[in-house]
């Protein structure tokens, strides 16, 4: 169990508690100011400067690197923080709540200058809940949606058909918090595009935790294709060139899923990180 999980979740999975996706806790005003001005400021002062930024950080004496990730990761625990979660769970999440919206992708907006729309916000409330005006705010104007207000209340069917193809081209899934605990959107993440996971994986300042599972290769199944090397955004698989199997490092592992849906073998599954001992602790 991840930290959040003790803390916002009575010692279960936590993003499995429908408390933390409360109205209440949407129609807090300090929490949607909070939001606003984090959106705010990471669209002016995201793209090109973000690398820029990182690039500082990498040359910062080694004391100053350590501090300014420490005051980063505790900063964004507190107020925008992650969680890589495979499709099965996500299913479980669109079982309660009321309502989903696509919406643009603000990283990809950032960085790309790009609108895509890859990130879902959940809500309890019936049609879109009152996200749509508080996303709107974050994502004004995406020119894309058919809503003027730049988002699209979709089915639960319509959402997971998504989020299947989203896997195949090899984006994982991530329940993000907005002033935690409350959870008020799922994005589908790649590397390049997603200043968080270049922050977890690149720059050594987590801003999501890994899932609750650890993908394992069935040998006996496995023909060495390599299709789940080419989609792993977090170089968790190798190649035995002699045994001609792939090989997955739990310690490397994010539990995504995401090389589990190109297997055309069905030889690779998810396992609890708890019951892995290799990884079990590693967040
Ligand atoms: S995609 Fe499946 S069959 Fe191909 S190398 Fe990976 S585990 Fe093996
Ligand atoms: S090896 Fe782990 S991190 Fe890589 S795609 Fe598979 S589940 Fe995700």
């Amino acid at each position: 169990m991840c930290e959040f999980c003790l803390e916002h979740g009575e010692g279960r999975k936590w993003y499995l508690e429908a408390k933390n996706y409360g109205l209440d806790l949407l129609h807090d005003v300090n929490r949607q100011q909070a939001f606003q001005k984090f959106s705010k400021k990471l669209a002016v002062s995201g793209g090109k400067s973000f690398h820029e930024r990182m690039e500082d950080l990498e040359k910062a004496p080694g004391f100053v690197r350590r501090v300014i990730r420490w005051k980063t990761v505790r900063s964004m625990k507190k107020f925008h923080y992650g969680q890589i979660v495979p499709i099965e769970d996500i299913e479980r999440i669109f079982g309660f709540v009321n309502s989903i919206i696509r919406t643009s992708c603000l990283c990809r907006r950032v960085l790309t200058g790009q609108e895509k729309r890859y990130c879902y916000g959940i809500s309890m409330g019936p049609g879109g809940g009152d996200l749509t005006d508080a996303f709107h705010e974050v994502a004004p104007g995406f020119s894309g949606s058919p809503d003027p207000k730049g988002n699209e209340v979709v089915t639960k069917e319509e959402a997971l058909a998504s989020f299947r193809e989203h896997e195949k081209e090899g984006l994982c899934h991530s329940v993000w918090t907005f002033v935690t605990p409350f959870i008020a959107g799922i994005c589908n993440c790649d590397r390049p595009d997603c200043f968080a996971m270049q922050m977890t994986v690149a720059h050594d300042t987590p801003t999501m935790f890994r899932a609750e599972y650890v993908a394992e290769t069935d040998m006996e199944s496995c023909d060495g294709c390599r299709q789940c090397m080419r989609v792993c955004q977090f170089g968790a698989i190798g190649y035995s060139a002699t045994r001609k199997i792939s090989h997955i490092d739990p310690r490397r592992c994010y539990g995504c899923g995401i090389c589990r849906a190109v297997c055309k073998k069905d030889a690779i599954h998810l396992k609890d990180r708890a019951k892995v001992p290799a990884a079990a602790g590693i967040w």
